[in-house]
């Protein structure tokens, strides 16, 4: 078993966490917000007053926090973590960030001898709660190796994507797919419905033919198909709007850095922040559904 500081109990982090606990690691954690502490206390944690102090002289940490500024100031400058630690400990960072700051930190690291993967992960709270997670990882293949053992305590899928940055490049290239094909399938089924033919039939003719995809397969988003999809549970999340924004702003900044013109995802993008700005931002991404009926 090993020693494992957690850095970022939110929706995510939280449960992760206690999920290594009940793999029998012996987890420290650390969050700006006490009882999110408190919580991870109850569950066996022990818990450090700072993210250094909780770090100091172990195995692994993880960080789980919002967004790459964060992950900058925890890892980078004179107070950061690679400045006091050393390459006894490997670093995984499972935030959804920009690629660029990804790959700044995972450099840093390798300079130091240290090991950093950036480690973002697909499925949701549920998936986290249930250690079904998928990571896709970015880092040498060395740090591969170690960080497979304890990811695997939190999830079931976990890839090596390639190099410093790779992680969050293949999040940003999924994410993007599934915001598009959500919104395809959102289309094809209200045109159907207008056209007088039943969801659940049209969905059955789709998913066995060309039109087949994980939004149709496992997600469908017209209410009433798929009693398990949030479209089923009045949109209740889920995976929410304000993230799929985040999430799509990331990939759209990763093909402007790359100089591909990505004109589906930029349409996907401001068809999401419609729908964000009137009031829907804490919804279930699949409520897209509701722009075609406007
Ligand atoms: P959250 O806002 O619920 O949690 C973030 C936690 O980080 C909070 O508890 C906050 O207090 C803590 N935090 C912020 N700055 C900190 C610091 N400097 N030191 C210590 N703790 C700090 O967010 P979440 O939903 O858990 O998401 C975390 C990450 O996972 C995000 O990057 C998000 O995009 C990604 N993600 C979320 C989901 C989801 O469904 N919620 C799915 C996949 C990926």
């Amino acid at each position: 078993m090993s020693s494992v500081a957690f850095i970022g109990l939110g929706n995510m982090g939280a449960p992760m966490a206690k999920n290594l606990l009940a793999a029998g690691h012996e987890v420290t954690v650390f969050d700006l917000v006490p009882a999110a502490c408190a919580d991870l206390q109850q569950a066996g944690a022990a818990v450090a007053d700072s993210a250094s102090a909780a770090a100091h002289g172990k195995d692994y940490v993880i960080s789980m926090l919002p967004a790459g500024k964060h992950v900058a100031a925890t890892y980078l400058g004179d107070d950061g973590l690679l400045a006091q630690l050393d390459s006894t400990t490997t670093l995984l960072d499972c935030s959804t960030i920009d690629a660029a700051t990804a790959r700044e930190v995972g450099e840093a690291a390798a300079a130091q001898g240290i090991g950093f993967m950036d480690s973002p992960v697909s499925g949701g709270v549920a998936a986290a709660a249930a250690g079904t997670l998928a990571f896709m990882c970015g880092g040498s293949a060395e740090t591969f190796e170690k960080a497979r053992i304890i990811l695997a305590a939190m999830g079931k899928n976990i890839f090596h994507a390639g190099p410093a940055g790779a992680g969050q490049v293949a999040k940003g290239c999924n994410n993007m797919l599934l915001a598009i094909h959500m919104i395809g399938t959102c289309e094809a089924l209200e045109m159907g419905v207008r056209n007088g033919l039943d969801p659940k039939v049209l969905s059955e003719i789709m998913l066995a033919s060309s039109g087949r995809n994980w939004s149709l397969e496992v997600y469908n988003p017209y209410p009433g198909v798929m009693e398990t999809a949030p479209a089923s549970n009045d949109y209740k999340p889920g995976f929410m709007v304000d993230l799929m924004v985040k999430d799509l702003g990331l990939a759209l900044e990763i093909a402007e850095q790359s100089g591909v013109d990505n004109q589906l995802g930029k349409l996907a993008r401001a068809i999401y922040e419609q729908h964000q700005g009137e009031g829907n931002g804490q919804r279930d991404f699949s409520s897209v559904l509701e722009q075609l009926k406007a």
